[in-house]
């Protein structure tokens, strides 16, 4: 490939009115940081590029808890509460009897919205962190666009909860992406969704003459599709999760590419699905009802923080002086070299015992006024595929957004935030950062 030519892009930029904590990334991370800094009286600019709160939960259709719902901090636990209000998630029962705890994704995503609302927070939709400046640790300018063009804001302490730590990267703070070795990013996933329908359709499959081959093929049995996960709903609803295997979430063109082909897969999956039989699921009265506008992404870039959380504090249940949240979650490692289900390690090997994360690692190493939250914090992708389920993830934008509510309160740096000062507040604000007896499962 060509070396790209470099152009060099100079503008004036409208400047919005600063906020103390500004977080970049909407997604339960993003939301619970962005609502416990207001919460503590800051002044919170919420930007997400899509057009509702919960990211992976919400707007790429994962309608379920992994880990432990309960005890998770006064934001989270609140969100259940909610959902429960509105007969919108299943029952409560502990992480060791039950490892996901289903919702209903359209529901959350207003919960969200009114819950960031009510706790003060302005929220810009559609609207994407595109650049940062940083100088000697500190972030200085953010750079955002939305309908309204490119505009500057800044803000005393800054929150990536991107995902793909989009801000850290841009602002220059050292990432690192996929396996060691070959860089491979654990699988995307598609979610779509079926229904039991009076009147059946039996889909055929759309004409794709830009596909390979000039047409999409029809599986002729089981053995040929992908890893495909049925997972029945209520009122006659099925979603669908389909593997994804060999993208970069972070390369534009890849994350294009992942989902063209993850779209074409899928209509030949219901082709397949109205047909056969997949194992106990016979669909033949469901028909195709919505696919989630975007694809699952299970990770990007990860940031070098001042502490790297790895497999080994994981399989110890290591504990922390400084810990900002507590992890149940096993090793979610699938392999990403087959869309065949697979794992990079057996069963047996793939549980944790509780652990915690350390606020170290939502600390970009070098950063004064930067935190990450959820799925870009700083851990290797063994780790990861732990922590990054959801509860964590909110744990940590709890975590996050208090200490930088506090900074921008004192006009103080991240490194002034006193470990357990920050651990007892979290603690008193609902955060459960000590393993409960028979939190470990038994493999
Ligand atoms: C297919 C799949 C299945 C999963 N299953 C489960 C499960 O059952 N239970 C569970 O608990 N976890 C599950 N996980 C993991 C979990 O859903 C995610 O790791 C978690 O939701 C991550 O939260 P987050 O806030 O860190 O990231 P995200 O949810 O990815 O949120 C990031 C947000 O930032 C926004 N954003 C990104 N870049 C920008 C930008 N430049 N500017 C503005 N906004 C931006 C995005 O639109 C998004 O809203 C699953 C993940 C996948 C992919």
């Amino acid at each position: 490939m060509s070396e790209p030519v470099p152009y060099v892009f100079t503008r004036n930029l409208k400047t919005l009115p600063s906020a103390d904590v500004l977080v970049a990334g909407g997604g339960m991370a993003g939301f619970s940081a962005a609502c416990a800094a207001a919460k503590q009286g800051a002044k919170v600019l919420l930007l997400e590029q899509f057009a509702d709160l919960g990211g992976v939960a919400t707007t790429a259709g994962t309608a379920a808890f992994c880990g432990e719902t309960t005890g998770q901090g006064e934001v989270f636990d609140s969100v259940i509460r909610e959902l429960e209000r509105l007969d919108a998630i299943a029952a409560y029962k502990p992480y060791i009897d039950c490892e996901a705890r289903s919702f209903d994704h359209e529901v959350l995503k207003m919960v969200l919205q009114e819950a960031a609302l009510a706790a003060g927070v302005d929220i810009l939709f559609h609207t994407r962190l595109v650049d940062a400046d940083a100088s000697n640790g500190r972030i200085e300018t953010a750079v955002l666009h939305n309908k309204s063009g490119l505009q500057a804001v800044h803000a005393r302490t800054v929150i990536d909860a991107t995902g793909e730590a989009d801000l850290a990267h841009r602002a220059g703070f050292a990432t690192v992406k996929g396996r060691d070795g070959d860089g491979a990013q654990l699988p995307m996933a598609l979610n779509f969704f079926l229904r039991e329908a009076a009147r059946v359709v039996q889909q055929e499959l759309p004409a794709a003459p830009a596909a390979p081959g000039g047409k999409l093929e029809a599986f002729a049995n089981a053995d040929e599709l992908p890893m495909v996960s049925v997972w029945p709903q209520d009122d006659g609803k099925v979603g669908i999760k389909l593997k994804v295997t060999g993208r970069d979430a972070t390369d534009g063109r890849s994350l294009s590419e992942a989902e063209i082909d993850a779209r074409r897969m899928m209509w030949r999956v219901v082709h397949f699905l109205q047909r056969h039989k997949l194992r106990k699921f016979e669909l033949s009265r469901h028909r195709f009802d919505y696919l989630s506008p975007i694809i699952g992404i299970r990770e990007g870039r990860r940031v070098l923080g001042e502490y790297v959380l790895n497999v080994d504090d994981l399989r110890a249940g290591r504990q922390f002086d400084d810990a900002v949240a507590l992890g149940v979650f096993y090793l979610d490692c699938m392999d990403p070299a087959t869309p065949k289900k697979a794992y990079l390690i057996d069963w047996e090997q793939r549980h944790v015992p509780p652990y915690h994360v350390p606020f170290r690692a939502l600390r970009p190493k070098g950063s004064r006024n930067l935190l990450v939250a959820g799925r870009c914090f700083s851990a290797d992708q063994l780790a990861l595929s732990s922590a990054r389920v959801m509860t964590t993830a909110s744990m940590m934008g709890q975590a996050a957004g208090i200490a930088a509510a506090w900074c921008a309160r004192d006009g103080s740096e991240l490194e002034a935030v006193y470990a357990r000062k920050l651990r007892a507040e979290l603690e008193t604000r609902g955060a459960r950062l000590e393993p409960k007896p028979g939190m470990t499962p038994v493999n």
